[in-house]
Formats: C-alpha cells, structure tokens, sequence
C-alpha cells in the first residue's frame, strides 16, 4: 500500500505511481519478514533478504549488488568500523535503491523514465535501466563531473545537463516528468526500502547485533529514511533491542536540515546556498525533509555541519588509511572526528561510517580542486 505522508490517501502498488494527487511523497508500508536461516544461505546480494523486499526476488533486476564489506580502522576519528558501499557496481550506494527501485518499474510494465541527479543516483539508474531494457533519461547539472556524465551515456542512457543550480535541474525534470514517469529516487519509496538493506546488512555483519550509531552524509536524505525504515523493521522484528542513533551530516555551505535541527524546526529551512567541494549532498530543498528532521530525533540522533577544509582533511585521512573515495562521502569521517574531539560518542560505541561514493568518479573535480 502507498500512503500519502500529507493527507493519508492510500493507493494500490499495483499501478504505476510517484507521488499523491495532492503532491504529497508516498509511503510504502509492507510486513517485512527475516528468515535468518534461509538468507544465510543464499548469494551474498541483497536480495538475499527478500522477504523484507517489496519486490519478488523473480522480478529482481540485479547486477549483484549488497553485502560491501564492513572494515574496521583506527584513525583522527578514533576507531570506527566502515561500511565500503562504494564498491557497488556504479561506484555508489545508490544501487541499493536503484536496483528495488528499477525491479518495480519494470513489473510495472513502464519502458521509458526520467530522473534527475547530481551524478551518482543518474548513473545508478542509467546502469540498471540498461538491464531491465528501460529508456532513462538522466538530467543532470551542467557541472556534473565529465566521469558521472560519461558512465551515464556509457550505459545508453540519454544525459540531458541543465546549465545553473541544482534546483534548475529538479525543475526541468519535473517539467519533462509530465509526460514520461519521474524515476526520482528522491521521491520514490522504493528506492528507500532498496537502501534500507544497508541496516540489514550492518545487523548480519555485526554478529547480528544494531551498531550505537550510524554516521551518513545527508542531502535528500534517503541514507537516513533506508537505515531508519531498516532498523524500524528489525526492531519491530524482535532482533534488535534498540535503534542505533542516526548521525546526519551536511556540508555547512548547504545545510537546510542541520540549520532547521539546530532551530527546532520540523521542516527544512530555506538557506542560501554555497558551492561545496561535497556536490552529492549539496540539495537546498529536499522533499521528504520532514521525515528525515522525524526520523533523526526518533533515534536520539543528531545533525553535524562541516566546514569545506574538514570534509579534505578527511578525505586526506581516508586516503592515507588507503580508501579513495569521492568528497561527499569524506563529510562523514570529518563529523565523527569532530564528534570524537567534543565528547559527543562513546570511546568504545560501535560506531559505523558510510562511505557512499568511489573518488574514482570525481577524480576531475579532485584535479580542478587541488590545481586551482
Ligand atoms: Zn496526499
């Protein structure tokens, strides 16, 4: 069932569908099962826990996405394990939700889709697009680096870049979205139950037990609803005693979450916008900000800013433990070393950090940065 998160108007899953007649995101509530026996058994994917799926593992469209491994390191953050989810099959956690999320379009019967993005989601759903037989069109900024632009017409996808902000881009996807289905995976609820799989996992690699806490970048929020909506069901399951605390990050130059957290606001505020060196997270008007202030409190999380020269130094102190991953991602070691420098976590909390995005794919903007 798809529930409208504004007005509650349920629909069915059975028809194609984005958003609510009134505008509202969509919900999807489903009863999510774990038969640990079983999936310990199966391939080392995702789909392995299908029975907590909204899609039949037969329609999966797959390219064997999942189980990353979780790699503890010592570093200026204290000791963390880490979550390597940039060695997807695109180079970034948006897999998880590509692949649920493209699995459903297809059992939809739909053949064409558009989607916008600041690079990764669009090569995350140009590459499955190419294996479930979808046309996708990829809008993207202007300043998408020239290796997100390529790996999206590589896979046959139609890049489409709009010259301005980020919010140009929304736009002009939404315009063209009135006559081909919005893929967003910013609204769509399927990419959030794909992500959530990154709890699943974090639960079996840890021995089957909930970390302390879970530290993610943050722009439209889909790392925050996957692992609140994952270890809501794990909870709900009886396998976990309590949430892990959802440490958000934005970049300070782009931080309409933070700034509302920080207000006690339940709604994003309008902020003015800065370039940052953190392009993937650099989002002034995410949809479902509502839910992710809701699901950050629920947990007794909290939301970090970091400044443009503490997102390099941890990109620096990846590197240096042998990581080389995209400045998005770096955003999320700098907060927990802050944290760790302010007190604000246990020396021995199980800690986990999300590395969302492999450096290979911004290793342009990486030259352009440190050249200029
Ligand atoms: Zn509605």
């Amino acid at each position: 069932m798809l529930i409208c998160e504004h007005c509650a108007t349920s629909y069915t899953t059975e028809t194609p569908r984005w958003r609510c007649d009134c505008g509202g995101t969509l919900k999807l509530e489903i009863s999510a099962c774990f038969d640990i026996a079983a999936f310990q058994e199966r391939a080392m994917n995702l789909w392995r826990y299908v029975e907590a799926l909204p899609v039949p593992a037969a329609d999966a469209v797959s390219l064997g996405e999942g189980l990353t491994p979780l790699l503890p390191l010592t570093g200026p953050w204290g000791n963390a394990h880490f979550k390597l989810d940039f060695m997807m099959p695109t180079g970034s956690f948006k897999d998880r939700g590509s692949a649920v999320m493209i699995s459903q379009l297809k059992r939809w019967g739909l053949t064409e889709i558009i989607e916008d993005s600041s690079g990764n989601a669009g090569a995350s759903i140009a590459a499955y697009s190419a294996r479930a037989n979808i046309d996708a069109h990829i809008f993207i900024p202007a300043s998408t680096s020239v290796s997100k632009a390529m790996q999206i017409a590589l896979y046959g996808a139609k890049p489409t870049k709009i010259s301005g902000t980020r919010e140009d881009t929304i736009a002009a996807a939404l315009e063209a979205a009135q006559s081909i289905f919005y893929a967003s995976h910013s609204w769509s609820p399927y990419f959030i139950h794909g992500v959530k799989t990154l709890a699943f996992e974090l639960w079996e690699q840890l021995n089957f037990r909930a970390p302390d806490a879970v530290i993610v970048p943050v722009g439209n929020g889909s790392l925050v609803l996957g692992c609140h909506t994952g270890f809501r069901e794990l909870l709900h399951a009886g396998l976990i005693e309590r949430l892990p605390r959802i440490i958000a990050v934005q970049a300070a130059r782009c931080a309409p979450l933070a700034r509302a957290w920080q207000q006690w606001m339940n709604d994003p505020v309008p902020v003015n916008k800065e370039t940052s060196i953190a392009d993937g997270i650099a989002i002034a008007t995410p949809v479902r900000g509502r839910a992710v202030l809701a699901a950050v409190r629920e947990t007794n999380g909290l939301f970090v800013t970091v400044e443009e020269n503490e997102i390099l130094e941890g990109l620096k102190a990846l590197a240096s433990a042998g990581l080389y991953v995209e400045p998005t991602s770096a955003v999320a070691p700098a907060a927990l070393a802050k944290l760790r420098a302010e007190g604000g976590l246990g020396a021995n909390d199980t800690v986990v950090v999300e590395l969302t995005g492999s450096g290979l794919k911004t290793t342009d903007k990486l030259i352009e940065f440190f050249e200029s």
